[in-house]
């Protein structure tokens, strides 16, 4: 992508996403002057010509270019209030609401003057209404909207009991049954094409807008900070899938718990952030040792990792442990010209028939003992279900 539009498009998007007041009022009128310009251009420029001005009611004709222009310099002035606030955060109430209003309300007037069953004023109408909600919420928006539906409910009404016709702006609708005038014809094309391309391109672009964040969220809800690592409830739910596919296939699947050995006497040695920068590389060692598609490396609580390593049995996963601890083992951590060293004790254990709830008990228990028996040492072994009374 061109790199210019990509700058573009961030900063639109930048702009959505902050919500703040005065960038949305300046990126209404943004969008909302070249349409009301192009409507107020085609009728100035087709009126004109006699028989394109015989088409307009001329009751309304003088007073709707009027109100047009009119609708522009307000519009315009927002946008200039708008711009020498863009840099204030503050919620602008009072600018929203003098922005909105009038953005709203104007196009949808302009869309029943036109009449809305037979132009593509109606799109014209949906245009806005989709790219107001982008910028604002509902609650600033609902004097707009009433206002709108308002309109619309008095011009059915009007319609209905005959009081005034429909598009009233012109003295027959764009279309009356038989073929389309030349001027409509070009008129709606004009119309049609100006709004439903960027109408789509602003759809496409809130529907990717909103994917990416989505994915960004979910990766955060999955991911611990401070290590980067998965955090525990990604780690729940592989280890459940993990579990039906072991229960099916039979192939060996193993969980290693790590703790790290008197973590807390880290901490109150060298103080809580050198004890996070531990925790970091801790993380930074499980995920060099595992395979990055395959295996699971994750932050289990505290100072406590796990790994879930699929396809690899009691001897593997205790020779992937080994590997972890020796190099965890001879890194020195240096602070302040002084080095210390870190060891973590580890349980592991194997998942038979699927039950990977007892295993991780099993490996709990394994890493108990492997820091009863004096910390720094693996203990492993398989999850049988009958030991220890479960069944
Ligand atoms: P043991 O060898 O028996 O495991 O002793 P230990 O000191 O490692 O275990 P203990 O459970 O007594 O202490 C764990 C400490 O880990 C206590 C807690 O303050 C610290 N801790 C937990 N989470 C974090 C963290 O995110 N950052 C830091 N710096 N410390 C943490
Ligand atoms: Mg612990
Ligand atoms: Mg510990």
């Amino acid at each position: 992508m061109n790199a210019t539009l990509r700058h573009w498009l961030q900063r639109l998007e930048a702009r959505i996403v902050d919500r703040q007041d005065s960038t949305s009022c300046l990126l209404l009128v943004e969008v909302t002057l070249p349409i009301l310009l192009l409507l107020f251009a085609l009728q100035s420029i087709g009126v004109r010509d006699d028989a394109v001005r015989a088409l307009y009611n001329p009751k309304w004709l003088q007073p709707s270019l009027w109100f047009q222009g009119g609708l522009v310099i307000w519009l315009m002035g927002m946008g200039v209030l708008a711009w020498r606030r863009r840099r204030i955060p503050d919620r602008m109430p009072r600018l929203v609401q003098m922005t909105a209003v009038p953005a709203v309300l104007g196009v949808v007037v302009l869309a029943l003057g036109y009449g809305l069953k037979d132009t593509p004023m109606a799109m014209v109408m949906l245009a806005q209404f989709v790219f107001t909600r982008a910028l604002f919420s509902l609650r600033q928006l609902r004097w707009a909207f009433l206002l709108s539906l308002a309109a619309m409910v008095l011009d059915e009404v009007c319609t209905s009991l005959q009081v005034m016709p429909y598009a009233p702006l012109l003295v027959m609708p764009v279309y009356s049954g038989g073929a389309l005038h030349p001027w409509w014809a070009l008129w709606a094309r004009v119309v049609f094409t100006a709004v439903s391309l960027p109408l789509s391109g602003v759809m496409f672009f809130l529907a990717a807008t909103l994917n990416r964040h989505r994915r960004e969220l979910e990766t955060l809800v999955r991911t611990d900070m401070l290590t980067g690592l998965a955090n525990r409830r990604e780690f729940m739910t592989r280890l459940e899938r993990e579990a039906h596919r072991q229960a099916r296939s039979g192939r060996p699947l193993s969980v290693v718990l790590f703790d790290v050995d008197h973590f807390k006497r880290v901490n109150d040695t060298w103080g809580h952030p050198i004890g996070d920068e531990v925790l970091a590389k801790v993380g930074e060692i499980l995920r060099f040792h595992t395979r990055e598609q395959v295996d699971t490396a994750a932050r289990y609580g505290g100072e406590e990792f796990v790994l879930l390593l699929p396809e690899t049995d009691l001897t593997g996963a205790q020779h992937v442990a080994e590997k972890i601890s020796a190099r965890l083992r001879e890194h020195a951590f240096a602070v302040d010209g002084q080095t210390f060293t870190v060891t973590q004790s580890v349980g592991i254990a194997q998942v038979v028939e699927g039950d990977t709830g007892w295993a991780l008990k099993v490996a709990d228990r394994n890493l108990y003992q492997a820091k009863r028996a004096g910390r720094d040492r693996i203990v492993a072994s398989m999850a049988f279900a009958e030991e220890m009374g479960h069944a």
